[in-house]
């Protein structure tokens, strides 16, 4: 599709804030003047303020992990888009497998999530991905199209422009286990036609949309040589600055 690869790292719940910092110096340094890919992380909160100086010039954006659909208010324990966006983040995960799994997220809430993100300018990184259930009982395409329809109810095409969205088969995330390279082609194939179908052709074509699921350095280039797909989301393999390193170089190679 002629789009620069955006591979973005997703640290979870991993590193210390000084390795973090260390990480992200490094990673600037290696990426200095690497203008033919996008990259991305997002750690946790609480390194991102101190990440963001970091990342400063760089080119390199950060992202949250997580927002709650409230702008403020009486929510303990939970952070703000405003917040996020203070402390220098550009886009947000939103609807996780994680979340939607682990803390019982739903396409409502997130939903909201994505229209609260959008709101102050976050872009969202929307996740979206069936279980290995629905995949053998041949519910894939279900699966996506109902939250790819729930996530993105009420949002107006310009919005839906800002958006990324992540295809993360839940069975691939985590467990070592990839989607071929033919598996995840065929869903993002899906999700742009839907796209087209609601939004139109441009939009549908402009929208980034990642794979992620035990994304590696060994098999980043057979995916992102895929048509359909535009940039890779990266959970463990991103906790390490070499192996997000090779897998940043072998999606720059194509
Ligand atoms: C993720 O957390 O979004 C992810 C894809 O994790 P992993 O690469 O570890 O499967």
């Amino acid at each position: 599709m002629g789009k620069k690869p955006f591979i973005v790292g997703n640290w979870k719940m991993n590193l210390t804030l000084a390795e973090g910092v260390e990480f992200a110096k490094s990673l600037g340094n290696n990426l200095h003047g690497k203008n033919e890919i996008m990259c991305g992380i997002c750690p946790p909160f609480i390194f991102l303020k101190d990440i963001s100086k970091v990342l400063e010039g760089s080119g390199i954006c950060m992202g949250a992990q997580n927002i709650h659909s409230e702008i403020n208010g009486a929510y303990t324990g939970e952070i703000s888009a405003l917040m996020v966006k203070e402390a220098g983040c550009t886009h947000v995960l939103i609807g996780h497998s994680e979340r939607r799994h682990l803390f019982g997220e739903i396409d409502s809430f997130i939903n909201a999530k994505i229209k609260t993100a959008l709101s102050v300018n976050l872009k969202p990184i929307f996740c979206i991905g069936e279980t290995l259930n629905e995949r053998e009982e041949g519910r894939t395409k279900y699966v996506v199209k109902k939250q790819l329809k729930n996530g993105l109810m009420g949002i107006d095409n310009k919005c839906v422009e800002e958006l990324v969205i992540a295809y993360e088969p839940v069975w691939a995330i985590g467990t070592g286990k990839t989607a071929s390279p033919e598996q995840a082609n065929e869903v993002h194939s899906f999700i742009r036609g839907f796209l087209t179908d609601e939004y139109g052709k441009d939009i549908a074509n402009s929208v980034y949309i990642q794979y992620g699921g035990s994304v590696k350095p060994e098999n980043t280039k057979e995916l992102i040589a895929q048509t359909e797909i535009d940039g890779l989301l990266v959970g463990g393999a991103s906790i390490k600055l070499e192996s997000f390193l090779k897998i940043i170089d072998a999606a720059s190679i194509q």
